[in-house]
């Protein structure tokens, strides 16, 4: 048995959904397992997405011998361009997850100076001191994996998102047999996805949502637009399928939408006629009652096509009366208020709008408590570390554990940058590394710190007010009375007494304030004046200017 300590650095998805990504390290060497990206709260103002705080790797960057991305989901490849800028390391991925990856470092300009190595489940690839052993999970996107990665110090089993479904669209099951033998070989630790460990029972297959579909298409008598997820490849043959069955023709909307769709069917992955897909234009320009139109949009992001048609912003066509919007997806936790709203606005627009409660339209790609403990009990690992979900998700993970006989010590319910060590077949709970958001705002990344996420906060909730100085450049005195306006704060006419007021502190603050602090003095004193009378904190911003 090896000497050195194994240390399992989560940097992102341990206590929220969204942005994966696993450090596993062993002495000088690091694996990284998935660059995800979470999509933004809806308090998050002007926030595109957040990305994992990764400054634990960017330091450690000589370190890093590969990354392995699980699946082609954006919580889990999204960060990769973001990555890559820090850190130079080879990609391991299987030949979809590959390809989708290959669209984002493409439109990054990455793809030529990134090392590719497309892996099959079912092989396995030595990284390092890491034996890496591929194996079929089963998800909403063909072509996920899980991993067993031998180390020196022992066996690790991360299950990637997974789910037991015996009737997966691509057919191809869940590797209950890889996951049998592992349960030989003295598992040390069990990495597990959390997703859904608050629901009982089995998720049901994705073949039920096939009759839901093709009951929505029979009915429909106008347009269909289907919202998902543009990595969502399942879907989309699934929706092809209902189009085929119900005499309609289909079209991708979005560039990313269409980029994915034409890289899985160049893969394989997505097997449709080419006459069932015509481009957008044609579809625009077809009976109503002939087109499906998939698009992206399903959890109220303003930016996608459904946000946009349902804003009627949308640049190339409107919603018309009489089409049907179906969301094949769910909100992602957190979502739900900008997801009714979206339905809400939807509907204003004309359209029925079907979701999950109306129609079976989405199934869960992770699986359920039943689920779970088939896992721990196929796998038999020494520890468990519950994985991609919230803590409430962990608490219930673990407490399933414990109903099957494992010993609460032996379960770490731990949130990102929350170090778990193993030595000498030990698991420990060790330091923490940062491991907080980075927010994505248009091109910049991390500029956005929690600073300027109040300083918006603030914005949308009080408004500002901003003070004009016209100071007499010799002694400072005020050349001329100071000038106010407020936006968002209150209604102006109603304020004249409240201004008086506050131009009257501002007069004294500049006699007796030092001209070097002046404005920090008035900004203070203003938001302390303002909150005394209104209880509204306004964000205060004082300009001054020498008088001429
Ligand atoms: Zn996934
Ligand atoms: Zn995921």
């Amino acid at each position: 048995m090896s000497s050195k300590t194994l240390r399992l650095v989560p940097l992102g998805g341990l206590g929220e959904i969204g942005k994966n990504m696993m450090a596993v390290e062993y002495g000088e060497n690091i694996l990284i397992i998935d660059t995800g990206i979470m999509f933004p709260e809806n308090d998050m103002l002007g926030i595109d997405y957040i990305i994992p705080d990764f400054r634990y790797v960017a330091e450690k960057r000589d370190k890093v011998r590969g990354i392995i991305v699980t699946h082609g989901h954006e919580d889990h490849t999204g960060a990769i361009r973001h990555v890559l800028d820090e850190v130079r390391a080879p990609i391991y991925a299987t030949k979809l997850t590959r390809g989708l990856l290959e669209v984002k470092l493409r439109r990054g300009g990455l793809l030529k100076e990134t090392e590719l190595h497309t892996v099959q489940a079912g092989e396995s690839v030595k990284i390092g001191p890491f034996d890496v052993e591929f194996f079929h999970v089963c998800h909403s996107i063909p072509d996920g994996v899980g991993l067993g990665i031998s180390t020196p110090a022992g066996l690790i089993v991360h299950t990637g998102d997974y789910k037991f479904d015996h009737t997966p669209v691509d057919g191809w099951p869940t590797d209950f047999g890889k996951l049998g033998e592992f349960g030989g070989r003295d598992v040390l630790a069990l990495l597990a996805d959390s997703t859904n460990a608050d629901e009982p029972g089995w998720t049901p297959s994705e073949a039920v949502i096939d009759p839901a579909f093709d009951a929505v298409f029979r009915k429909a008598e106008g347009r269909i637009l289907v919202g998902t997820f543009a990595s969502l490849i399942s879907r989309m043959q699934q929706v092809a399928q209902a189009a085929m069955q119900n005499n309609r023709k289909m079209a991708f909307v979005g560039t990313s939408m269409v980029e994915n769709a034409k890289m899985a069917r160049k893969l394989g992955y997505l097997d449709v006629p080419d006459d069932l897909i015509v481009d957008l234009d044609q579809a625009l320009k077809m009976k109503p009652s002939k087109v499906v139109l998939m698009c992206t949009g399903t959890q109220g992001e303003p930016s996608s096509i459904l946000g946009r048609l349902s804003t009627g912003t949308n640049r190339r066509f409107e919603l018309l009366e009489g089409d049907t919007v179906v969301l094949s997806s769910h909100p992602i936790p957190g979502n739900e208020e900008m997801v009714h709203r979206t339905i809400n606005r939807l509907f204003q627009h004309g359209a029925n709008v079907i979701y999950d409660p109306i129609a079976p339209v989405h199934v869960s790609g992770h699986a359920s408590q039943e689920e779970m403990k088939l896992m721990l009990q196929l796998v038999k690992p020494k520890y468990l570390v519950p994985i991609h979900g919230e803590l409430r998700h962990f608490r219930q993970h673990a407490a399933m554990a414990r109903e099957i006989g494992m010993d609460g010590s032996s379960i770490a319910v731990v949130e990102n940058g929350t170090v778990i060590e193993f030595k000498d077949r030990k698991m420990k709970v060790g330091d923490r590394v940062p491991g907080g958001y980075v927010f994505v705002d248009g091109s910049g990344v991390g500029d956005i710190g929690p600073h300027v996420m109040r300083e918006r906060e603030a914005l949308a909730k009080d408004g500002f007010v901003v003070v004009h100085l016209t100071l007499n450049g010799k002694n400072g005195v005020l050349g001329r009375e100071p000038e106010i306006v407020s936006k968002g704060f209150v209604f102006v006419r109603d304020a004249e007494e409240l201004f008086a007021h506050a131009r009257d502190r501002i007069r004294d603050l500049a006699e007796e304030a030092d001209r070097s602090e002046l404005r920090d003095q008035i900004e203070k004193d203003l938001s302390r004046f303002f909150y005394a009378e209104t209880k509204r904190r306004p964000m205060v911003m004082v300009f001054t200017s020498p008088s001429e």
